[in-house]
C-alpha cells in the first residue's frame, strides 16, 4: 500500500512534466518538478526526456541534499530543496523556462497587477529574482526572497518557479503565470496597460483562497 502510494506520487510527477510539455509551458527538458515526500522530496532526474521517464527514475532526496539513486537529481535541486525546507505551506514546485515568463525575466521585469488573476501569486506583483548562476546557493537565496509571501516568481535571465500546496496547484499556477505574462506582453504592444490598485488585488487574493483547485488554505 505504502509502495503503491509512492509509485503514484512518482507517476504524478511524470504526468505533470508531460502536461507542461503539452501546454507549451516547457522548453525541451529544461523544466523540473519536485514533490514533498516523507522527510525529503521526490525530484525529476537531470537531463532525462520526459517521454522515456519511468517512476523508478524519479530521485528521492533527503533534506540534507543526499540521495541514493543511479541518476543524479535535476541540477536545480537546490532551490527545490530550499523552498520546501523554508516554506511549510509548499508541497510541490514547478520550474520551467516558458517563453513569455522568460522574456520578462530576461528584461529583469516584474509582472504588475495588469489582470485580476495576479491574485494567484498571492500579492500585487510577481517579482523577478536577480540573476545568479543556475544550481548555486546564491540563486536559491534570491529565489526564496522573491517568493516571500508569493506563490510564484520570475528568475532573471532564466525562467520561472511556481509553488503549490500540491502538484495540481503548482502546475495550475505555472500555466496561469505564463498566460498572465503573455497577456501583459500583448497589452504592452497594443497600448498602455491600466493596473489594478493594491486594495482590489488584496480583495481577489482573499477570494482566491477558495478558488479553483485550492483545497487547503495557505499558511503564508
Ligand atoms: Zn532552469
Amino acid at each position: 500500500m505504502a509502495k503503491d502510494k509512492e509509485f503514484a506520487a512518482r507517476q504524478s510527477i511524470i504526468d505533470a512534466c508531460l502536461r507542461l510539455e503539452r501546454q507549451g509551458v516547457n522548453q525541451g527538458a529544461a523544466g523540473n518538478i519536485s514533490l514533498r515526500w516523507k522527510d525529503g522530496l521526490l525530484l525529476t532526474p537531470s537531463g532525462m526526456p520526459y517521454d522515456v521517464m519511468t517512476p523508478d527514475d524519479i530521485v528521492f532526496m533527503n533534506m540534507d541534499g543526499s540521495y541514493d539513486h543511479e541518476f543524479a537529481p535535476s541540477s536545480e535541486w537546490r532551490f527545490h530543496r530550499d523552498i520546501l525546507h523554508a516554506r511549510p505551506d509548499v508541497g510541490a514546485i514547478v520550474h520551467a523556462h516558458p517563453i513569455y515568463c522568460t522574456a520578462f525575466a530576461i528584461c529583469g521585469m516584474e509582472i504588475p497587477a495588469a489582470h485580476y488573476m495576479i491574485a494567484l501569486a498571492g500579492g500585487p506583483t510577481v517579482r523577478c529574482a536577480p540573476y545568479a548562476t543556475y544550481g548555486t546557493a546564491e540563486l536559491s537565496e534570491l529565489v526564496l526572497e522573491a517568493l516571500s509571501g508569493r506563490t510564484c516568481a520570475l528568475m532573471a535571465n532564466h525562467g520561472m518557479v511556481a509553488t503549490g500546496v500540491d502538484l495540481r496547484e503548482a502546475l495550475w499556477i505555472a500555466v496561469e503565470l505564463e498566460t498572465l505574462c503573455k497577456q501583459y506582453a500583448t497589452a504592452l504592444q497594443v497600448g498602455t496597460p491600466k493596473l489594478l490598485d493594491e486594495a482590489e488585488v488584496a480583495k481577489n487574493v482573499e477570494k482566491f483562497k477558495n478558488y479553483g483547485l485550492r483545497r487547503k488554505t495557505r499558511a503564508a
